[in-house]
């Protein structure tokens, strides 16, 4: 068993670093860990999956909250004792969290991989113009800001701002949401959070070629020549170390309790 340390580049975090680092007796091991100890907010846990995300189904994250809501992580800074002693005798329960696959086509070449939070494809000045098809269906041809496509772990980010549905993180399936749709008398589209099973995939064709951002996380990629997106529930995952909060309580603490 061996670890690594990712954190946020603030001060703070750095510092709580090199304590942790005091307090653990396994091998620190930055290229194959087993076990990621993130330090910092939410955003922290994205960073510490992207930077391992060809080995995410094999390692364990542990989050401690110095950021701003960390409704993800799961420890506070109070709890390093309790987190290094875990570590250091292999006594922790974990969590599945599962991701979302996606696959960017442009002109010139493809690129895929893993999302835990969402990917986004976006044209934050002109209209995106976009066919959308589950499976081989054609569901719509969407005009407005963008589509947003996230897990259930990525139903409090990005999607619960635009009115998705907050996701039981047990159940296997992803989320597409509407970026500012235009509906009028000659456009028209769902208008609602479509929520679709394991299995479904989502495709997003350019129709009237035009710069198009797509985000994975906390990534942005601008792409002058976006062909298609496509994007569904991965067979991969990652584990979270898991504290005594459950889901609800989390919920209420970053969301409704202040
Ligand atoms: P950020 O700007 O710090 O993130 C925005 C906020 O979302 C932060 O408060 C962050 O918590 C929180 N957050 C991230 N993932 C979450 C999740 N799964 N559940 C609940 N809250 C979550 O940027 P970042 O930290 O790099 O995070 C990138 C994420 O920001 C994206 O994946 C997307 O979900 C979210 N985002 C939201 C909007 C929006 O709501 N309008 C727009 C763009 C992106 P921390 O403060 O603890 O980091
Ligand atoms: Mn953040």
């Amino acid at each position: 068993m061996t670890y690594t340390i990712v954190t946020k580049q603030d001060e703070y975090s750095i510092e709580l670093a090199e304590i942790m680092k005091k307090k653990i007796n396994i091998p620190y091991d930055e290229k194959e860990p087993d076990i990621v100890i993130s330090i910092g907010g939410d955003g922290t846990i994205l960073k510490s999956l992207h930077t391992y995300a060809d080995r995410a189904d094999d390692i364990t994250i542990f989050s401690i909250n110095t950021g701003h809501l960390g409704f993800i992580t799961n420890f506070t800074v109070e709890e390093i004792d309790k987190v290094a002693d875990m570590i250091n005798t292999g006594d922790f329960t974990t969590e599945t969290v599962g991701l979302i696959d996606y696959e960017v086509r442009t002109a010139l070449d493809t690129f895929r991989g893993v999302a835990l939070n969402e990917v986004t494809c976006i044209n934050p000045t002109r209209t995106l113009i976009v066919d959308v098809s589950v499976d081989s269906e054609e569901l719509e041809l969407f005009r407005g800001t963008g589509l947003c496509i996230s897990s259930p772990f990525g139903s409090t980010g990005y999607n619960k701002s635009l009115h998705g549905s907050v996701i039981d993180p047990a159940l296997n399936c992803f989320q597409l949401t509407e970026i500012a749709s235009i509906n009028s008398r000659a456009y028209r589209t769902l208008s609602s959070p479509l929520l679709l099973c394991a299995g479904k995939v989502i495709t997003i064709e350019n129709n009237e070629s035009q710069d198009t951002w797509v985000t994975v996380d906390n990534t942005s990629y601008r792409l002058t020549n976006f062909k298609s997106l496509r994007v569904g529930y991965s067979n991969h995952s990652v584990k979270m170390a898991e504290n005594s909060i459950d889901f609800i309580g989390r919920l209420k603490k970053a969301f409704i309790n202040n």
